[in-house]
């Protein structure tokens, strides 16, 4: 189909891009467009003005910054599968990116549009939250960071007000961490029907930090507490998984039903701990 008529802008800076969202009702911005422009083509989205960023290429980068590291939002999945500074302190991101779609998707998708965007089948969002990530946002009445675990609020609904542009993502160094992300698709290059994020740290032989996160089991990505508590005390993989559903609620779909989601996310968490355990 062909979208609704719209107004285009293209922002020359952070500051223009709030500027042109604020003086507009119903405006959106333009990242990749891997997202938008298909919901644009289905007229399930008719926004009255697409502001886009694209040009902006001082929000294309990977940075380090102390213990963390800074990734701009722009920056595209290929770029972050291939980044020397992410595959060295954060392999969990680089992993998970060159996991998404196919080489086209890599190639024009953009960290700060996967985040924005609220799918709970995107991969970023569950291994972002995994990792303690937070978000640094520009609006109209300046700059804010934001945990993402706060970010996330419904299916494609975040803690992005109308204006607000997402600038840049912070990672903690990952250090001598095990970490995993597996995904389950129905075919080549998908979305994930489940997808499961783990980062383990041990000390002298005991677990003394797990986090597991979990692709498309909820309508936002799922922090599973449950597990993790499961898991560091004895270690016990096994444990975790029986109870990684704990805090869930799947959504039952053409995917798949809500019982096989769980059923699939205690199999993938079982894989994804063994294999952060074993690196
Ligand atoms: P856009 O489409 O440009 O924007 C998406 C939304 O985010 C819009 O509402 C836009 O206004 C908003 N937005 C964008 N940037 C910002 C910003 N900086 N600040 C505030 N709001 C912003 N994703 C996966 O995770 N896993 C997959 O396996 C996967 N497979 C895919 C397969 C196909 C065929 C396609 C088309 C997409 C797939 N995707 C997948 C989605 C892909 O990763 C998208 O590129 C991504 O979700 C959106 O990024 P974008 O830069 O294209 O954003």
């Amino acid at each position: 189909m062909i979208p609704a008529p719209f107004d285009y802008e293209v922002a020359d800076s952070v500051e223009h891009a709030v500027e042109l969202l604020n003086a507009r009702e119903d405006s959106k911005l333009l990242a990749g467009g891997h997202s938008l422009i298909p919901l644009l083509r289905l007229r399930i989205a008719r926004p009255a003005l697409l502001v886009d960023l694209g040009r902006l290429d001082s929000l294309r980068y990977v940075r380090e910054a102390d213990d963390r590291l800074a990734i701009g939002a722009l920056t595209r999945h290929h770029d972050l599968q291939h980044d020397p500074l992410l595959q060295e302190h954060c392999p969990l991101v680089s992993h998970t990116a060159g996991l998404i779609g196919d080489p086209q998707v890599r190639h024009r998708g953009t960290i700060g549009g996967s985040l924005a965007h609220g799918d709970p089948a995107s991969d970023l969002p569950a291994v972002l939250l995994a990792l303690d990530a937070e978000f640094v946002v520009h609006g109209p009445d300046g700059e804010r960071t934001v945990q993402a675990g706060e970010f996330f609020r419904a299916v494609f609904e975040t803690a992005l007000g109308p204006s607000d542009v997402l600038t840049e993502i912070r990672v903690r160094k990952q250090g001598p961490a095990g970490w995993s992300y597996v995904k389950f698709t129905r075919r080549a290059q998908d979305w994930a029907t489940v997808g499961v994020a783990a980062v383990v740290r041990r000390s002298n032989g005991s677990i003394e930090e797990a986090a597991i996160a979990l692709t498309n089991m909820g309508p936002t990505p799922v922090r599973a507490r449950t597990a993790e508590d499961a898991f560091r005390s004895p270690g016990d993989v096994g444990a975790a998984a029986e109870v990684v559903a704990a805090e869930s609620d799947p959504p039952s779909d053409t995917g798949g039903s809500s019982e096989y989601r769980r059923h699939l996310a205690t199999v993938l968490t079982r894989r994804a701990l063994g294999d952060a355990i074993s690196k």
